[in-house]
């Protein structure tokens, strides 16, 4: 059996590579320490908190009231909380945060006393497993919110808090991965659990969203992961991916795309204009400018001189000649009668008619190319499988291209 590596892979790890390779890098590959802490991922820590000890209790016999939430909340929340905590979203405060927090446990608690549903079996669980594909196997860790048997419906139930803004879909939660990995464990533990139920908690929204897998779903999800694991071990190029996650990101300082917008931003107006980087930047954009002026005038040229050439073409025609004298140049007018292919912007269904009919007679190679672009896009997509890629990859060779493109703020 193929064995990857003995990294020990957790959903946080495959996440932080699905989002941004420089950032595993900085993460998982140089260690280097992050000591950013968000005000959303600091609710959401206390919130997951509060309700670890709560379910302890309730798993005991023991079910608390909602002052007893509200107050463990309240209080987790003033012994932990200091100015370090970032708020990126600057229109709100930290009491905002805490009041939204709050309301949460308030209608969380509302839509579940009395607590009965189902048997708390563990909270904050932490699972070791393997996951296999094929010959391939690789470890996993990840820690579960809540685990419940419900001896109604005969089946285990995982729990999932979600703290964050954005309300999980049916169709996020059929194809997430976390909890199929997790349902997948525990049928490794207990392999009489036929059904295991995936329940998200939208806390923010107060709305439960349920999935389950299917074992050919099961089946799909580990080689999709595995895939995903040969990726990030036959990883060359970490490249950083700008998303709205940077401003979470505690990399912006050494990060390439954030290091040096991030120092002007503290800086003086008088130093800011005497950064070399800042000169280097305003001077080409002038060029820009000058460059976009230019080009508005040729384009005007351009169409002066298609206005003069179909009165070329007709005195050509007129007159029965094919060259025109002039004081300094002349004018030689061809008038060919060719066969043209169709575009695929122009024509698209005759462009894959003639394309389709190539193919069929063995001719297309004759006529296409391998497009470097395209291939490099096909190659940072994800629709390529990863064996595929690994294939491919010998037909191609690493080559430095250095370019730059103005951006405006
Ligand atoms: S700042 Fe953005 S691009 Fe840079 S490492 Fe972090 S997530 Fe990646």
């Amino acid at each position: 059996m193929e064995k990857l590596s003995n990294t020990m892979y957790s959903p946080s790890r495959i996440g932080t590579f699905s989002d941004c390779r420089l950032k595993y890098k900085y993460e998982y590959i140089d260690k280097l320490e992050s000591d950013l802490e968000t005000i959303e991922a600091f609710r959401g820590g206390i919130i997951h908190q509060v309700l670890e000890e709560f379910y302890k209790l309730v798993k005991g016999g023991l079910v608390k009231n909602i002052d007893w939430v509200i107050k463990e909340y309240t209080e987790l929340w003033s012994k932990n909380y200091n100015e370090r905590i970032k708020i990126v979203k600057k229109q709100f405060t930290a009491e905002d945060y805490f009041n939204k927090g709050k309301q949460c446990l308030l209608d969380y608690y509302e839509k579940y006393k009395p607590f009965n549903q189902a048997k708390v079996v563990a909270t904050e669980e932490q699972l070791l497993f393997a996951i296999k594909y094929n010959e391939t196997t690789c470890q996993f860790r990840g820690i579960l919110d809540r685990l419940d048997w419900n001896d109604k419906t005969n089946m285990f139930e995982i729990h999932d808090y979600k703290v964050n803004n954005k309300l999980i879909t049916q169709g996020e939660a059929d194809n997430d991965w976390q909890l199929g990995l997790y349902s997948i464990a525990l049928k490794n533990k207990w392999p009489d659990a036929d059904k295991v139920k995936l329940i998200w908690h939208s806390l923010l929204f107060n709305k439960e969203v349920v999935s389950s897998r299917t074992p050919v779903q099961a089946e799909e999800l580990q080689k999709n992961v595995i895939g995903l694991i040969k990726e990030i071990e036959s990883c060359e190029d970490f490249y950083p991916e700008k998303s709205p996650l940077c401003d979470w990101c505690d990399f912006q300082k050494i990060c390439p795309l954030w290091r040096h917008p991030k120092k002007m931003e503290d800086i003086p107006v008088n130093e800011y204009k005497n950064d070399d980087g800042v000169k280097l930047v305003e001077k080409y954009a002038a060029l820009e400018g000058t460059k976009n002026e230019l080009k508005k005038t040729i384009y005007e040229i351009e169409e002066e001189q298609a206005k003069i050439k179909e009165v070329v073409i007709e005195y050509a025609e007129k007159e029965k000649i094919s060259v025109i004298d002039g004081s300094e140049a002349q004018i030689k007018i061809d008038i060919k009668n060719e066969l043209k292919a169709p575009t695929k912007s122009e024509d698209p269904s005759n462009w894959v008619q003639l394309r389709d009919f190539l193919i069929k007679e063995g001719r297309y190679q004759d006529v296409s190319t391998v497009n470097s672009n395209m291939l490099s896009y096909k190659l940072r997509g994800k629709d390529w499988p990863a064996d595929f890629i690994e294939k491919i990859k010998k037909f191609l060779k690493r080559e430095v291209t250095k370019t730059i493109k103005l951006i405006k703020k």
